[in-house]
């Protein structure tokens, strides 16, 4: 049985009202209770632009109240407050490469579009980027109109050792400053495949040594599960970013993937911690959407990026152009929104 809004509903969870540890009880510093680096952001007050802004209350939620009812039910919220316009120019660059792994095991929560749309906004503002399609479905790759069909150059030639990486990545169009490392349905296969292969959880990692091209960032974009290929991608970066959708059952499954990073951490890389969360397709007509975003926030504090995205047509029809939404509708709601957390990312390097 889980909580009202999919909060695993073990003990451990069932301190809150939707089910996460209470302020106070874990460290501040490292919500996750994974990362022993210091948090950039401590100081950092509460989020203006929150949607949990104001409220806060304990409750102890009994679904067949009609208080609760009330609670529940959506409603016209008041919406986002308007992102803090990101400027413009150059933005800053961090001093070493940054890798990031864009994880989730529940599918469809915004991973794909929150690598593209992260990676096209940086370097719109002269920040290098490669963008690794690490999902066999291949969204990222066709987010940016790069060739994926089968037999193209792609990842799963680099993991299984047949090409360098160098040979896989190609210059996405129209957007100086980023790459992309196709992915193709073969990379289905590679799974499997890996399982016999020596240091099978660490070919994208020393594929990734070879690269050539000097990049600040590498986002690399894991299918919807925890298999070989999201291991391979937690072996090869440092930092892991984690979209969360404010939507039912979002959180269910959350502390499996926190698990799987901590244990990935002690045996195989230990500089891997989760450094960002996002609050993807946030919905102003439902209470929901507020709920979740305000629990996150309360148990990741700082790690939540302040932008919040907010659901948006433009952003799910700009990959049918080949497109991020930041090239497709810069001045769309949802663009506005990636551009400000690509440059809160940036600015926390
Ligand atoms: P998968 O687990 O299959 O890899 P994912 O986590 O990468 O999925 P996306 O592919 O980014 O998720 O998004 C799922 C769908 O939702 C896509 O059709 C995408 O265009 C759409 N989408 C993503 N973010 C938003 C948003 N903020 N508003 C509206 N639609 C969105
Ligand atoms: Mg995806």
């Amino acid at each position: 049985m889980s909580s009202a809004l999919g909060w695993p509903a073990s003990d451990d969870f069932a301190r809150s009202r939707l089910g996460w540890p209470s302020p106070g009880q874990e460290s501040a510093a490292d919500p996750t209770g994974l990362n022993d680096q210091p948090d950039p952001d401590d100081e950092a007050g509460p989020d203006e632009a929150s949607p949990s802004k104001g409220s806060g209350e304990a409750m102890t939620v009994s679904r067949e109240t009609s208080d609760d009812a009330e609670r529940i039910v959506s409603r016209e919220t008041s919406g986002l407050a308007e992102p803090a316009r990101p400027p413009a120019g150059a933005w800053p660059r961090p001093p070493a490469r940054r890798v990031l792994t864009v994880a989730n095991q529940k599918g469809g929560v915004g991973k794909t579009t929150t690598a593209v749309n992260l990676a096209a906004a940086l370097a719109q503002h002269d920040v290098r980027v490669l963008v690794i399609d690490l999902d066999p479905q291949g969204n990222a790759s066709t987010a940016f109109s790069v060739a994926h069909h089968l037999g193209a150059p792609s990842v799963y030639e680099a993991l299984i050792g047949a090409r360098s990486l160098n040979d896989v990545i190609v210059a996405v169009e129209n957007l100086p400053n980023l790459w992309c490392a196709p992915a193709t349905i073969d990379l289905a296969g590679a799974e499997v495949e890996l399982v016999s292969v020596v240091a099978r959880e660490s070919r994208l990692r020393r594929a990734l040594e070879s690269v050539e091209l000097d990049v600040d960032y590498i986002f690399i974009d894991c299918p919807p599960s925890l298999g070989l290929l999201t291991l391979n991608a937690m072996v090869a970066a440092s930092e892991i970013l984690i979209p969360i959708q404010c939507e039912f059952y979002a959180l269910e499954g959350l502390s499996q993937l926190l698990n799987n990073v901590a244990l990935v951490k002690s045996e195989l890389n230990q500089a891997l911690y989760v450094s960002t969360i996002l609050l993807t397709m946030y919905d102003a007509r439902t209470r929901l959407a507020d709920q979740v975003a305000e629990d996150v926030r309360t148990h990741f504090g700082s790690l939540v990026l302040e932008a919040v995205i907010p659901r948006s047509v433009r952003i799910s029809e700009a990959p049918g152009f080949g497109q991020t939404v930041v090239t497709f509708d810069p001045a769309s709601r949802g663009a506005r929104a990636y551009q400000a957390a690509a440059y809160d990312l940036a600015s926390r390097a």
